[in-house]
């Protein structure tokens, strides 16, 4: 097994840290600041890692997500690290909601971002400041890889030329060699065990010679197949980098955000044969989007004929490929998004707004955000019986609108 890195805490340690921080923030800025206690839950400690050779856009990417994002005031974390950024995920629902209930305050969700600079050629070896982002990886549950897809003779590009398939297979290279690493220190240790006729041992060590020989290949750990659920975990146990979910972001000019260009397609192609999602954005462009204010921001949006900032697709996808979805809670006083992993049951939700929801959790009601829409109205929902109550199996969407009943 892996340790924990100590540079960098792990998701949850640093979902604990953030916790009591915002809880000692609260106490600390009572009166300044209003941080509620649910805040401490919104951004639940799970990352998306942006990764990318240097000078492919990365800081510019970050720093166009977090630059009128979350009050670091709420988050300390992030004035401690400024690589980690918290940001809020748009949603229109949660303005439609806001007018249909005349809503005193709006909340959004979260998502968080880590900007993983200094992956060079030679960093699973320790070149550059290899290992030590190797290990930043490693606290991630999610990747953004950054492609370089403009092109622009001011920037200089580490490797002489722009040719994104070059850039992600070095990239990959150094990932699967720090996990063949990994896997290799583990099957010294199984090893031992094996021979003392250890059936446990023997399984696991069978498992990590085929993990061995698909790493050598430089096939990554994400088209390894395990045989079974205890493959799984054993695999899982090894935090492998090559084993997180993976998405690429183009970062190309104004045209190619419009039209596409074969620099592109490119990483498209690579990208269909292993299942992962490619958006391609203009990260200079979005760096000045985000400076505006709301209504220059739609005049500069409707000139670039673009419906929304590219980065709200960034966030969004990201916010998808971990795994969580939203459901929301809607009243006069607030109408607000809430985070869940997929598959959470009705009392995991609820204890995301308070402990207590979950502890005293009796029943959920429950309607789809798309019948409020279409029927216009709470009251209109409950008239098409589509407002159900729901128990503890009960597994919440994406879109669920919920109003739990809790006794504590
Ligand atoms: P990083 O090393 O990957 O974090 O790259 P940076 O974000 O620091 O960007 C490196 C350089 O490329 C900076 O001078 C940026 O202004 C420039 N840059 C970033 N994105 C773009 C882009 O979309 N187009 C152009 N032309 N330059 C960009």
């Amino acid at each position: 097994m892996i340790p924990c890195t100590r540079v960098w805490p792990c998701a949850r340690t640093r979902h604990w840290l953030r916790t009591f921080a915002v809880l000692f923030n609260r106490c600390c800025l009572a009166g300044r600041v209003i941080v509620t206690h649910s805040e401490a839950h919104t951004a639940m400690g799970i990352a998306c890692g942006i990764v990318g050779l240097p000078n492919v856009g990365k800081s510019t990417l970050f720093n166009a997500l977090t630059s009128n994002n979350i009050e670091a005031a709420n988050y300390p974390f992030c004035t401690i690290d400024p690589n980690v950024g918290i940001v809020n995920v748009p949603d229109p629902r949660l303005n439609e909601l806001s007018v249909g209930y005349q809503t005193e305050r709006t909340v959004p969700t979260t998502v968080e971002f880590v900007d993983i600079a200094g992956l060079v050629e030679g960093a699973a070896k320790g070149e550059g400041l290899g290992n030590q982002f190797l290990s930043h990886i490693r606290a991630v549950d999610a990747i953004a890889h950054v492609v370089r897809c403009f092109g622009d003779d001011n920037v200089v590009h580490v490797s002489g030329s722009v040719n994104p398939i070059r850039d992600i297979d070095i990239i990959e290279t150094e990932l699967v060699l720090k996990d063949l690493d990994s896997a290799t220190k583990r099957m010294e240790t199984v090893t031992k065990k094996a021979r003392s006729q250890d059936k446990e041992a023997k399984d696991e060590l069978e498992m990590l010679q085929r993990l061995q020989a698909h790493l050598n290949e430089g096939k990554t750990a994400r088209s390894f197949h395990c045989n079974n659920d205890v493959e799984l975990e054993q695999m899982k146990a090894l935090f492998l980098l090559t084993a997180k979910p993976q998405m690429y972001i183009c970062n190309t000019d104004e045209a190619g955000v419009k039209n596409g260009n074969p620099l592109i397609d490119a990483v498209r192609a690579r990208a269909a044969a292993e299942g992962a999602l490619v958006v391609p954005i203009c990260a200079k462009i979005e760096a000045e989007i985000a400076q505006l204010d709301q209504a220059d921001r739609e005049v500069f949006l409707a000139d670039l004929g673009m419906e929304e900032p590219g980065l709200d697709r960034v966030i969004r996808e990201a916010y998808s490929l971990l795994g969580l979805i939203t459901y929301l809670t809607a009243g006069v006083k607030e109408v607000r998004a809430w985070t869940v992993k997929k598959n959470s049951t009705a009392p995991q939700a609820a204890g995301v707004i308070h402990s207590d929801f979950e502890r005293g959790f009796i029943r959920a009601e429950v309607m789809k955000y798309d019948d409020w829409k279409r029927l216009g109205s709470e009251q209109a929902v409950k008239d098409a019986g589509l407002y159900r109550t729901e128990g503890k199996e009960y597994i919440v969407h994406d879109g669920d609108i919920m109003h739990f009943r809790f006794n504590v």
